[in-house]
């Protein structure tokens, strides 16, 4: 697993003439590794350990050197603070209002051609995201038990 991510990132270095160092993989391995769409603080939290001397600033410029190079995508960015989206695939989220975590969700439901119809003619669209937002099973598990 290692082995293969450690590749394929040198693959997208070379792709978008990005220097390969030993930090930028480190970082690249963790967040592909974590799934729930992890913040730069919990990237920094994983990378700690193999990395004791990098800080939170330097995480944060790593990942928008990766965001900027297109390596990574984020999650909407409305969504208030920086979320990484391991997930290359096109989907929807499911957000928790309650702990916040990001759920993906299968999109083959979707059918997004009335949206994309109703964007005015000279409007460039650069991706469709649609997102749901509530309470995951997780809290309203723990809501319904503290409320009895
Ligand atoms: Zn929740
Ligand atoms: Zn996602």
């Amino acid at each position: 697993m290692g082995q293969t991510l450690d590749s394929q990132f040198q693959q997208l270095c070379r792709e978008k003439q990005l220097a390969v160092t030993h930090q930028r993989l480190v970082v690249y391995r963790a967040l592909m590794q974590m799934c729930d769409h992890p913040s730069p603080e919990q990237i920094y939290e994983r990378v700690r350990g193999e990395l004791p001397s990098i800080s939170l600033g330097t995480v944060y410029k790593t990942l928008h050197v990766f965001l900027a190079a297109g390596l990574i995508r984020e999650v909407s960015p409305h969504h208030g603070s920086l979320r990484i989206e391991p997930n290359a695939e096109h989907h929807c989220h499911f957000f928790c209002l309650q702990c916040h975590t990001i759920t993906d969700l299968e999109p083959s439901e979707v059918d997004v051609v009335p949206l994309m119809n109703s964007v005015p003619e000279n409007f460039q669209v650069d991706r469709v995201s649609l997102e749901v937002r509530g309470v995951c099973g997780h809290c309203s598990g723990s809501f319904v038990s503290a409320d009895a």
